[in-house]
């Protein structure tokens, strides 16, 4: 062994410096993209138990000149690590908002709830409960029709603050979704202490019902949670007839999933919202 000799190579590693220069590029036009509209919104259909439309999840693309779209798994972390997310997140904000708005005057579209993603940090920062009032202000957007969607990470740290700071939001109208619900850690105690209006049973629980017994005991568990905290119960990931039936049965009243819409652009939402209607 040739001692620190062998250690200095290892900072050489060729694909270790391939993977530095990508995250700082990668970084470099994560910090363009805001200002050149490359961040675009994809809608994905939330339907009731009949099938019928209720609102939508807002799901964030970037559209990079070079990789085409990426995925928010591919820069998410990068944002919330840079701060980026910040900004970022304010324009998943007002966009969605401005949807509402849009949608106010359009007999079926305008009782459709739109549920938005917040990251932890963008939660946690200081000026978020102004940020939300500003922005409802300033598109005039109707709070009723506004969901925010928060994991239990966010929920963890800082218990009394996040739950001061939700009721400040909830003041406004505005509801509040658990998502992910079940893969992280939640006690009961603490979930009875926050003003949430749904939970959202995380996909990993859906994907394989009904056949795996354990989840389908924590989705039935789930629901009738939801039931005993008068919170409503959404389902992520509904892929097939087979696990909408089970859900069904299980009482659940509100679904998501490939099975009724991918996430799509705003067009092609539209398009799809009104050719339903005449089915
Ligand atoms: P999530 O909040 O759990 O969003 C649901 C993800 O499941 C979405 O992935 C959606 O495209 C996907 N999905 C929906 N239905 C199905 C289905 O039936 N089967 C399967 N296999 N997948 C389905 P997506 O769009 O790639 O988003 C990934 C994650 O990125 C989201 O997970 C969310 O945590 C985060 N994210 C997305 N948009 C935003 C945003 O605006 N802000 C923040 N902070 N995070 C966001
Ligand atoms: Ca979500
Ligand atoms: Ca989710
Ligand atoms: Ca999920």
């Amino acid at each position: 062994a040739k001692g620190m000799g062998k250690n200095n190579v290892r900072f050489f590693d060729p694909s270790m410096q391939a993977a530095l220069e990508f995250r700082t590029a990668m970084e470099t036009d994560l910090r363009h993209a805001l200002m050149h509209h490359q961040f675009i919104l994809h809608y994905q259909l939330q339907v009731s138990a009949l099938g019928d439309p209720i609102g939508a999840e807002v799901l964030l693309r970037w559209k990079h000149p070079g990789r085409g779209l990426v995925s928010p798994l591919d820069f998410i972390p990068l944002a919330e690590e840079t701060g980026l997310i910040l900004p970022i997140g304010l324009w998943v904000l007002e966009t969605a908002c401005r949807q509402i708005t849009t949608w106010a005057s359009d007999p079926v579209k305008s009782g459709m709830q739109l549920a938005v993603n917040v990251s932890a940090r963008q939660f946690r920062h200081t000026g978020f409960v102004g940020d939300v009032t500003r922005i409802l202000h300033e598109t005039g957007a109707n709070p009723v029709l506004l969901k925010l969607e928060l994991t239990e990470s966010v929920v963890l740290e800082d218990v009394t603050s996040v739950i001061e700071k939700m009721h400040a939001i909830k003041k406004l109208g505005v509801g509040f979704s658990m998502d992910d619900f079940g893969t992280g850690y939640s006690s009961l105690s603490y979930l009875q202490r926050l003003p949430l209006t749904q939970l959202k049973i995380d996909r990993s629980f859906v994907h394989n019902l009904p056949d795996d017994v354990n989840n389908a005991n924590i989705v039935r568990t789930i629901i009738s949670l939801g039931g005993s905290l008068d919170l409503n119960v959404i389902a992520e990931g509904v892929e097939t007839e087979q696990q909408r039936e089970f859900l069904l049965q299980a009482g659940c009243l509100a679904y998501q999933g490939y099975l009724f819409c991918k996430p799509i652009p705003i067009e092609d939402f539209d398009e799809f919202i009104s050719s339903r209607q005449y089915l």
